[in-house]
């Protein structure tokens, strides 16, 4: 894939080569420091938090709800209590910056075809070992050195690109809502979606601040149950705050899709997986799409990759629990990566892995031989031959 702007965020390839940030090792700032840190553009007061006694202040962004003393940065070292008000230190503070296929998200159901501006900043709230991102998602902001872009120009660079949208990813989004917030507005007034790649880890007051802002689609990367997050990711509150803002985001009408990375000798086990289809079903219903996604070795996690068989049986046991459309990811060519009529079974979608390669459906998004209505949001697009990524 052509990265189309990955040059111009310049700490990226400066830290990449450095081997390490120069911020926060530590989790306190001096006033000193505090001062400069106001001066910068990709610094700004959050918009979710609230005063507590002796001017420390909780972060009301994620369910890790961080209390923070003054000058204390939160678990994510992307904000800090500066003088008994929080400060994100990300705001237009970007790691990478390109144009992607929707399909590669994964998001299956959403405008099939198209491209999105993607863009993240740094760090993550959870600390799962096998982070699939880990050089963006295990590195905090490098703040004194950061390069600010504005929502103008994020959107003025989507609209000259030609894509349809833009995409929070590659690490969590969550943690610069008051940014994407921002961009979304914009994108809208300018005709495009825009959609969320997270963790779900957010609390509901961030989740609906984004809809109210814009937000279109979301899908939620779900690591497993609870004993899953206790275990690897630091999320005390487990899978059910997750599910319970996936279902808040199909509430407030937002496109939705699921993943669970299946990871080998963590969630891979048949009961985890039946479990897993069981909630799906329950929290979000049998027509939002479900992915499962093999897992390869990264970050601190060794185990091998996921068996193709393991994926085939989460599938086969989604199918048989009623699911519409199940999938599983990074197996490229794999017949479970389509999409068939769950009323006459036709296939519909033929893909391999983020390339579309056959569109059947109509024009409203009905299966061409027996008319059923699939729940496929936007329209479909075609760029024959415009981007490499296409051939
Ligand atoms: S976003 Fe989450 S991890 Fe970061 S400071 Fe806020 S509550 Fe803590």
């Amino acid at each position: 894939m052509k990265k189309r702007y990955l040059a111009g965020c310049q700490n990226v390839q400066s830290r990449e080569t450095q081997g390490g940030p120069s911020l926060p090792k530590r989790t306190r700032i001096n006033e000193r420091g505090l001062d400069k840190l106001a001066k910068l553009g990709t610094v700004r007061e959050a918009a979710l938090f609230e005063t507590l006694a002796r001017d420390a202040v909780r972060c009301k962004l994620c369910e890790r709800l961080c209390a923070l003393a003054p000058g204390e940065l939160g678990n994510c070292k992307t904000r800090v209590n500066a003088s008994g008000r929080l400060y994100t230190l990300v705001y237009g503070n970007l790691s990478v910056i390109e144009s992607r296929p929707i399909e590669i998200k994964p998001f299956f159901h959403y405008w099939p075809g198209s491209t999105a501006l993607t863009f993240s900043t740094w760090s993550c709230n959870l600390d799962c070992p096998w982070c699939q991102n880990s050089s963006l998602s295990k590195t905090p902001p490098d703040t004194l050195n950061s390069r600010y872009y504005s929502p103008e120009e994020i959107v003025g660079m989507a609209v000259g690109y030609g894509d349809e949208g833009l995409c929070a990813s590659f690490q969590e989004p969550t943690l610069f809502t008051e940014w994407a917030a921002d961009v979304f507005s914009l994108a809208r007034r300018r005709g495009l979606y825009s959609c969320f790649v997270s963790n779900g880890y957010m609390t509901l007051d961030a989740l609906r601040f984004l809809a109210d802002h814009g937000l279109d689609a979301i899908k939620f990367d779900v690591k497993g149950n609870s004993q899953t997050y206790k275990q690897y990711c630091g999320g005390v509150r487990g899978d059910e705050v997750v599910w319970r803002n996936a279902k808040e985001a199909k509430r407030l009408g937002l496109h939705v899709e699921i993943v669970n990375l299946v990871v080998t000798e963590v969630n891979d086990d048949e009961k985890s997986l039946r479990q897993f289809v069981q909630r799906h079903i329950k929290e979000v219903g049998v027509e939002t799409p479900l992915h499962f996604t093999r897992y390869y070795p990264a970050c601190k996690f060794k185990k091998p990759p996921t068996k193709v068989v393991t994926l085939e049986l989460a599938y086969q046991t989604a199918k048989s629990e009623g699911v519409l459309f199940p999938y599983i990811g990074n197996v490229s060519g794999h017949s479970y990566e389509n999409t068939y009529c769950p009323q006459c079974q036709i296939l519909l979608v033929r893909r391999d892995g983020w390339r579309l390669k056959d569109y059947k459906l109509t024009e409203d998004q009905r299966c061409p031989s027996c008319h059923a209505q699939i729940s496929i949001r936007g329209k479909h697009v075609r760029k024959p031959g415009r981007l490499p990524l296409w051939v």
